[in-house]
């Protein structure tokens, strides 16, 4: 296992993460819930990360951030009626709760 990608909001982490694991690279998201802490741990251990199982997948990784940071640009934010959390424009689901965006 090694850090792959510190995100800036908690759901790029997920974003990222869901990618990869699509295209078969496995991947795990660390500290989510690290946000009520913040303060007390150095900000690049509370910042929510994606780490790669598989040394090998890194180039591939690396390669599909890059295309999911061109078209983060998805347009507004969507805040999840349920829970309160924002989910990315292209989004359909809430990264948090699972319900329907739409
Ligand atoms: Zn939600």
């Amino acid at each position: 296992m090694f850090r792959f990608y510190i995100a800036r909001q908690r759901y790029d982490a997920y974003l990222v993460a869901d990618r990869l694991n699509q295209a078969g690279i496995r991947a795990h998201v660390f500290n989510q819930h690290a946000s009520s802490i913040v303060g007390d741990v150095p900000p690049d251990v509370a910042q929510p990360q994606v780490w790669l199982e598989r040394e090998c997948d890194r180039e591939r990784a690396e390669t599909m951030l890059r295309s999911i940071e061109a078209d983060a640009d998805a347009g507004e934010p969507r805040r999840c009626a349920a829970c309160g959390e924002e989910s990315p424009g292209n989004f359909d689901l809430c990264w948090n709760c699972g319900r329907n965006l739409g």
